[in-house]
């Protein structure tokens, strides 16, 4: 336990009350039951500690963006008494090819899979793994804007993409995911968004999750029909923009 660590809990109390209050609020107007919303929470730049006060409050969803910090997070976590196996992991930033056997070996989803190259990647993993009891969950994250700092595929590889992700019995596709371009409204955004992924149903019905929305945009996310939605900032505070 950290020194402060009975505040550090009642912060957390705090924060995870009222993100859960606007879910709640946001499937409210969208006519939607809260539980079809899944809460991961963003741990990313927090320490393991962090992710155990969440584990104890019943947040078994944790999403980080780097394959190293991750691991080292679920190294510490057994110390903190929580078992980390009991915690979904999902994976949320950019992943480059080499990490995908690390990946595999932990995450229970990727919601970053931006290109064929990860596809091969991380289904030649999972059989370098000898399998899995589950196949990796896979979000496809496609780009609203074309603009390759924000990360996804172009819209025009989209197609293409789901096609490959769903061809191999290793993944399972779920859906998309997608970050807002900055500047935009994310109602817009998150309306273009559920278009290309009505789009991806049609080809694929078991596709029926969508990963959108962050700390400031969940709301709009979730009446667009998030099913995801990847929370760091408002349950565990602002991060140091230079490492955040
Ligand atoms: C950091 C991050 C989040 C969480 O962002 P907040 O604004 O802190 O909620 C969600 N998704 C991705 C892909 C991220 O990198």
């Amino acid at each position: 336990m950290t020194p402060h660590g009975g505040e550090r809990d009642a912060e957390i109390v705090g924060a995870l009350g009222a993100v859960r209050a606007r879910i709640a609020r946001a499937c409210q107007d969208a006519g939607r039951d809260p539980q079809s919303v899944t809460l991961v929470a963003v741990t990313k730049t927090r320490p393991a500690s962090d992710v155990a006060v969440l584990a104890r409050l019943g947040v078994h969803d944790v999403g980080e963006s780097k394959d190293q910090e991750a691991r080292a997070k679920i190294a510490e976590l057994g110390d903190l008494g929580v078992d980390p196996a009991a915690l979904r992991w999902h994976v949320v930033g950019q992943l480059q090819s080499n990490k995908a056997r690390s990946v595999v070996s932990y995450a229970h989803a990727v919601h970053s899979l931006d290109r064929p190259k990860l596809v091969r990647a991380l289904a030649d993993a999972v059989d370098a793994a000898g399998g899995r009891d589950e196949p990796l969950h896979v979000f496809v994250q496609v780009s609203l804007d074309g603009d390759p700092q924000r990360g996804g595929v172009p819209q025009a590889g989209l197609a293409e993409l789901v096609d490959a992700v769903a061809a191999r019995p290793q993944l399972r596709l779920r859906g998309l995911m997608a970050v807002p371009p900055r500047g935009e409204d994310p109602q817009r955004a998150f309306a273009r968004l559920a278009e290309l992924a009505a789009g991806v149903r049609a080809d694929h019905p078991r596709a029926d999750a969508l990963s959108a929305g962050m700390s400031d945009d969940l709301d709009a996310a979730v009446r667009h029909g998030a099913t995801h939605v990847r929370v760091g900032s408002a349950l565990l505070g602002r991060r140091d923009p230079v490492f955040g």
